[in-house]
């Protein structure tokens, strides 16, 4: 019987398929099954229109056989099967969706491995066989065919026998490899978990059968039903808990689960979980965001990171709809726009869903934000502030009051009538920042202080400037001063009484600090450091910290003496004295201690202590 050849462009992709190096070659089983169960979709539609086609529903399925004997896997089905034209057309031709596909990953680059990630059809049945058969008798017909092909060399066509209506695929497994075993592919265990894995949720019965006592048994492998297609109230917390954590390997259940349906012009299910604690490579790069995208119960695509913001990334779940093609692929769904449809309404979803958890459950938002809050942080700092409003009202900052979480919003409640600005400043830790001179005085003033301890903090908030119209002070930063006019107008006087001594001192420092000034701002310390300009001291010590290449930063300093402690009466005198010699070592042990204050390294610190023990010793 003479061959057939593939049409060119099927050729094409028929030779890709066969010399694929894809590694996921498991997925043709996935391919086939779909075909299958589109196959009997489509009887069954015929049967509602066509009284003459009998269909009973329950007898609807499809079959996996494997043969270790001979080497083969059958997939069957009783479907509407093919006539001998409809073989030629739909198997001598690539189908259309393939077709395009090749065509696109031709122009483009000749990455196979991006195969696997299309629904890539029949054709991929040549992944893992040497040979194909397909015998097919269609319920329009009372002849049967058998299509045969070795792959490159084309194909046959010729008639045979088939009781019944429907398709059954014969594949001839290829020949072990050393990096593949073909024959892994007839294990009960491996076939199970193909198909649980991409086609659990198809909605006609899988079945293969067991020997059980010698007897064969009838097992359906699929669960045909998806938790997210069941009535919401027929759901239990366990079952979706167990759902979980076998589908996202974890093992504490979720913190919340979320459900959602859409019916529209675009209609889909969501069923998404926030997790209850970091996962162990959440920051790191390996981790990867994404849903599953479901379409007609077949998964298309595993980690589809269109669906989720990168602050959102915790998220697991899935997205099952049947208005997305099965041949989506991971560059043409940045274009879909039903892909971004949905993903616009997850996000808002999502947001709603943490709002109500930070309002009606306070310990769970805790646990959340521990969990993965610098994410919502990063996603403010990294877009400029351009998601700020989707997020601020999610961010939560250690306080002074009860040291605890607490929102923006809170923050603003609780303010004193006549403060103006939401105070915070920054350290390593609350015990850090709670020393700082210029905190102890705000607190002992009765306002409440934001303690921003980690890294990001401080510019999370230069970002965004202002809460709701209130500006946010660095306690710690120059421009912070809530005295009153008189006591402002109090401490320029004494500055400038006390200018000459100030400039002598700011040329004893001159490297280290630009300028120094008596303060009214400190309750019982004698000097405290801040800073004036964009960069805090606090943002000086984590940006020289950073492995990068970059200069090293210098925050602009400013040393500033409490005008009440005795020590400035004393070096009032040192100076009216002109003992400069212990002038300078005074300056020198009072900018350290400063910094000592501040979290920051002493310079020199042999110089400091011999400084010290030189005062003391007299
Ligand atoms: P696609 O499914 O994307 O159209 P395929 O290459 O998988 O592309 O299949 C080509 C065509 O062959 C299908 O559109 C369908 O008409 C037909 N076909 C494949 N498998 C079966 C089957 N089991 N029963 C009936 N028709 C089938």
């Amino acid at each position: 019987m003479a061959k057939k050849q593939f049409k060119a462009e099927s050729k094409k992709l028929l030779d890709m398929m066969i010399n694929s190096i894809y590694t996921n070659k498991e997925i043709f089983l996935r391919e086939l099954i779909s075909n299958a169960s589109d196959a009997i979709d489509k009887l069954y539609f015929l049967s509602l229109t066509d009284k003459k086609i009998k269909v009973k529903k329950d007898d609807l399925a499809i079959w996996i056989i494997p043969d270790k004997e001979n080497r083969t896997l059958k997939i069957t089905d009783n479907g509407i099967g093919m006539t001998k034209v409809e073989l030629e057309d739909n198997l001598g031709t690539i189908a259309k969706s393939g077709s395009e596909l090749f065509k696109e990953n031709n122009d483009k680059s000749k990455d196979l491995s991006i195969i696997g990630q299309f629904g890539v059809g029949f054709y991929s049945a040549f992944m893992v066989s040497a040979k194909v058969e397909v015998l097919s008798k269609s319920i329009n017909s009372d002849e049967a065919y058998l299509w045969t092909s070795t792959g490159a060399d084309g194909y046959t066509i010729e008639e045979s026998k088939k009781k019944t209506n429907g398709t059954e695929i014969t594949l001839y497994l290829k020949d072990n490899t050393e990096d593949t075993d073909y024959d892994s592919l007839l294990e009960d265990y491996r076939l199970e978990g193909i198909v649980t894995k991409y086609s659990n949720y198809i909605k006609y019965p899988i079945k293969m059968n067991h020997m059980h006592d010698d007897k064969k048994e009838e097992h359906t492998i699929n669960s045909m039903i998806p938790i997210w297609k069941k009535k919401q109230s027929e759901v239990t917390d366990e079952e979706y808990n167990n759902f979980y954590t076998d589908k996202f390997y974890d093992y504490e259940k979720p913190l919340k689960v979320i459900r959602s349906e859409v019916e529209g012009l675009t209609s889909y299910q969501t069923l998404l979980f926030i997790p209850s604690h970091t996962p162990f490579n959440y920051y790191t790069k390996e981790y990867e965001k994404g849903l599953e995208l479901y379409s007609k119960g077949v998964m298309i695509m595993d980690k589809c990171p269109d669906l989720l913001p990168d602050y959102y990334s915790f998220v697991k779940g899935l997205v099952d709809s049947e208005d997305i093609a099965l041949n989506i692929s991971r560059e043409t769904m940045q274009q879909d726009h039903q892909v971004a449809l949905i993903a616009k309404n997850i996000e808002t979803k999502i947001h709603k869903e943490l709002l109500t958890m930070l309002k009606e459950n306070r310990p769970d938002y805790e646990k959340f934000y521990q969990a993965f809050g610098m994410g919502l942080k990063h996603g403010i700092y990294t877009s400029y502030g351009a998601n700020r409003d989707k997020l601020e009202d999610l961010l939560m900052f250690y306080s002074s009051k009860d040291e605890k979480y607490v929102t923006l919003d809170e923050y603003l409640e609780r303010m004193k009538s006549d403060q103006k600005e939401i105070y915070y400043a920054s350290g390593e830790s609350i015990a850090n920042i709670k020393m700082l001179p210029q905190v102890d005085m705000v607190l002992d003033q009765g306002y409440e202080v934001l303690y921003l301890t980690e890294y990001l903090d401080e510019f999370v908030i230069k970002i965004l400037n202002t809460y709701k119209e209130k500006t946010f002070q660095n306690v710690t930063d120059k421009s912070f001063d809530n005295s009153t006019e008189e006591e402002k107008a109090n401490i320029e006087k004494i500055n400038n009484d006390n200018k000459d001594l100030l400039a002598k001192m700011t040329e004893i420092l001159k490297d280290q600090v630009k300028e120094i000034k008596f303060t009214n701002k400190l309750k019982d310390h004698p000097v405290c450091l801040t800073s004036s300009g964009e960069l805090s001291l606090e943002m000086e010590k984590i940006i020289n910290s950073m492995p990068a290449e970059t200069d090293k930063v210098k925050a602009d300093t400013i040393l500033e003496i409490n005008d009440k402690h005795p020590i400035s009466k004393k070096i009032k005198k040192l100076y009216k004295d002109e003992n400069t010699e212990e002038l300078t070592k005074y300056t020198k042990v009072l900018y350290n201690q400063a910094r000592l204050l501040s979290g920051l390294n002493v310079d020199n610190p042999s110089e400091l202590t011999d400084l010290i023990c030189d005062m003391i010793a007299k």
